[in-house]
């Protein structure tokens, strides 16, 4: 025992040494207070830089609509929803914005949560447990990862996209069986095969969960994502996503059929044990997907797909994989110098060697700004003047 003991004390690290470790490996990060709204630029450090690192991909954040009925809200509820859901914090206009997503989700049902990573870490571990398996493609967000864990099912990875080693993966079986992949990858920008994994998860009688997080408000008729676009909604047993990014919100949701939603509203800890979201924040959400159904929503998407043309990309994330940690930060120094935030995305988000620019378009950049990135990913022009008012 004593031994034991001395080994874990001799390691034991104070977080200053760990700070330096990180900074040694070129993994440190801090914050960087951003004193404006978002988009097409923001000042940092107190200088305007044109954001290439938002995913407001549709500009919503700052739309009069939302804002609007956001201001409405809090003139009607307060500012805050005073307890959970389950207690006396179920106000009508998260039932509303319940009824919306469902609707747009082609499902009988969704619940909303306080934001995408609570929404992963209820679900998941409400769908599988001990003696279940949960199969994640490599590179799933964190979220997922961490609700997997702590779902305490097996935990089953296939390489990116590889569907020939998912199936590998899959036995039919008594025990549930969860495939969670997303449809468009955060830090990769390229899509999931869903076709083939939704025949897959048929041919097993395996669950899937997707996660849209990135895709909503880019692919599909009416913005609602991969699944909608290949009209396999009615497949995949839990659709998951954000209100927080192009729907320029905050809030996570996972929309599934009537019986999986009320088991949730029974069993997801991190809706049961935590204050509703503040009602103004539901209300932006709704006038959001309002907007993305109306004329006007569509004519913002098509801005963003314009520009997503530009860079000859499906999807407004475009990485430019650097590799080495140090060539990353370098560059996106660089590129700040330049005038544009174009972050350096590290391991642990991306896996070791991978380190890379992220790019992210937005509708509220106009096609000026994407041409001067591109001139300055393609080196040498001169920097971009933004005047400062
Ligand atoms: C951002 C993100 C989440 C988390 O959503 P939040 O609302 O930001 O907590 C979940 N999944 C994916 C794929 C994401 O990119």
């Amino acid at each position: 025992m004593s031994e034991r003991f001395f080994r874990q004390a001799r390691t034991m690290k104070t977080p200053e040494e760990e700070l330096s470790r990180l900074t040694e490996q070129g993994l440190h990060r801090s914050l960087r207070p951003v004193t404006s709204p978002d988009l097409p630029d923001v000042t940092l450090a107190g200088r305007r830089v044109i954001n290439f690192s938002s995913n407001d991909y549709l500009g919503f954040a700052q739309h009069p609509k939302l804002i609007e009925a956001a201001s409405k809200a809090l003139r009607d509820y307060g500012t805050g929803s005073t307890a959970s859901r389950l207690v006396s914090g179920s106000l009508d206009i998260f039932h509303q914005l319940e009824e919306k997503i469902a609707t747009g989700k082609k499902a009988e049902a969704a619940l909303t949560f306080a934001n995408g990573y609570a929404t992963a870490m209820g679900v998941i571990p409400a769908i599988v447990g001990k003696g279940d398996t949960v199969i994640l493609d490599k590179l799933a967000h964190a979220c997922l990862i961490d609700a997997a864990r702590l779902s305490g099912a097996t935990l089953r990875v296939f390489p990116h996209n590889d569907v020939t080693k998912l199936e590998k993966l899959l036995i039919s079986g008594k025990d549930r069986t969860l495939i969670v992949t997303e449809s468009v990858f955060s830090m990769d920008g390229d899509l999931c095969p869903l076709r083939n994994i939704v025949s897959l998860k048929e041919k097993y009688g395996a669950l899937l969960l997707l996660d849209e997080a990135h895709a909503v408000g880019i692919l599909g008729s009416n913005g609602q994502g991969l699944a909608e676009e290949l009209g396999q909604q009615d497949q995949v047993d839990f659709q998951m996503g954000t209100l927080g990014k192009a729907l320029g919100s905050a809030g996570g949701y996972i929309a599934a059929s009537r019986a999986w939603i009320d088991l949730f509203i029974n069993k997801a800890r991190s809706f049961i044990y935590s204050t509703a979201p503040p009602p103004s924040q539901a209300a932006a959400s709704i006038a959001a997907l309002d907007l993305l159904s109306s004329p006007e929503g569509s004519q913002i998407r098509q801005r963003l797909l314009a520009h997503c043309q530009q860079f000859q990309s499906t999807t407004p994330i475009i990485p430019k994989i650097m590799g080495g940690n140090e060539a990353a930060l370098s560059a996106s120094s660089t590129l700040l110098e330049k005038g544009f935030l174009v972050p350096a995305i590290r391991y642990p988000t991306v896996p070791r060697g991978t380190a890379r620019l992220r790019i992210t378009l937005s509708a509220a950049h106009d096609s000026g700004h994407v041409r001067q990135l591109q001139d300055a990913l393609s080196n040498g022009r001169p920097a971009l003047k933004i005047s400062n008012s």
